[in-house]
């Protein structure tokens, strides 16, 4: 039997949302992220999202069992019924655990937890090298693709060459701090996972369609 039920990790950076999308699409089976569900049971007032609502509002992370009260009405809808991605969720082994548990009730049990890997120096050029054209709006990457040599440039501004800057997000402190900050958060759940038996690594340092034939050969 193909896998349909799955959690997808990977660090900023690794290509894990263009792989989501892809995965979505081909297979008709949705994505379920918590800031979704959140926003989406606060929009429509549940009780569960009211109740999210007033952590949220105090700047505090909602408990755990609030968010697995969500993932599970969540899980509970049709689009859900012949399989799901997971994204962002869970986030530590104890609400892997609370997972599992809920999943084993709904008789939907996780499958496979696919780890998308790129080694981290990889993962820093990826990010640090992007950058955009501050009158044009285009994006560039300096290394994998580079802007076009000038001049004359193919522009919509062919008076002036491209103005490339880098967002504040991609500076090389901000970039660094984001994958240390994921490799704690996550190392544990990796290990949670692989003692498990579901963990899948997939080496996610090639081109994005070469890691979803991958994927898709990974998933059945
Ligand atoms: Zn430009």
């Amino acid at each position: 039997m193909p896998i349909r039920r799955l959690i997808l990790l990977g660090a900023p950076g690794a290509g894990k949302g263009t792989q989501a999308q892809k995965l979505m699409a081909d297979l008709a089976i949705p994505q379920i992220s918590t800031g979704d569900i959140l926003r989406a049971a606060i929009s429509r007032g549940t009780a569960l999202g009211q109740e999210a609502k007033t952590y949220m509002e105090r700047g505090v992370l909602v408990p755990d069992e609030v968010v697995i009260g969500l993932v599970e009405q969540r899980l509970a809808e049709a689009d859900a019924a012949t399989g799901w991605i997971l994204d962002g969720f869970p986030r530590t082994p104890v609400q892997a655990e609370a997972l599992d548990a809920l999943l084993v009730g709904l008789g939907q049990p996780l499958e496979a937890v696919v780890l998308i890997d790129v080694p981290e120096a990889q993962l820093i050029e990826r990010l640090t090298g992007r950058r955009s054209c501050a009158i044009c709006k285009r994006i560039y990457h300096l290394r994998f693709n580079p802007p076009p040599p000038g001049p004359p440039y193919p522009s919509e501004h062919p008076d002036r060459p491209c103005e490339l800057v880098q967002r504040p997000d991609d500076a090389l402190e901000v970039v660094s701090k984001r994958q240390a900050v994921y490799r704690q958060s996550t190392e544990p759940l990796i290990a949670y996972y692989r003692e498990q038996k579901k963990l899948q690594v997939l080496d996610g340092d090639r081109p994005p369609e070469i890691v979803y034939s991958e994927l898709r050969r990974l998933l059945g």
